[in-house]
């Protein structure tokens, strides 16, 4: 039963890549969710999209505080 609920690792790594660009919808971000709980690979690997989006997500900034 819970298994129909449970995305493969690449869908999980897609959602995860997706979130990066626009927001999930709450039922996907359940289901990645659930995934990441289960799967270590994929919660290190959401991690470090996370990671990313937040070191990427300064530069923009940095780079307008520059101009000016
Ligand atoms: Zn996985």
């Amino acid at each position: 039963m819970i298994h129909m609920l449970i995305d493969s690792c690449a869908h999980a790594a897609k959602l995860s890549s997706r979130a990066m660009e626009q927001p999930l919808t709450p039922a996907e971000r359940i289901r990645l969710k659930l995934h990441l709980m289960m799967c270590k690979r994929c919660s290190n690997f959401s991690r470090q999209i996370e990671f990313l989006r937040r070191a990427s997500g300064k530069m923009p900034e940095i780079f307008e505080k520059d101009e000016d």
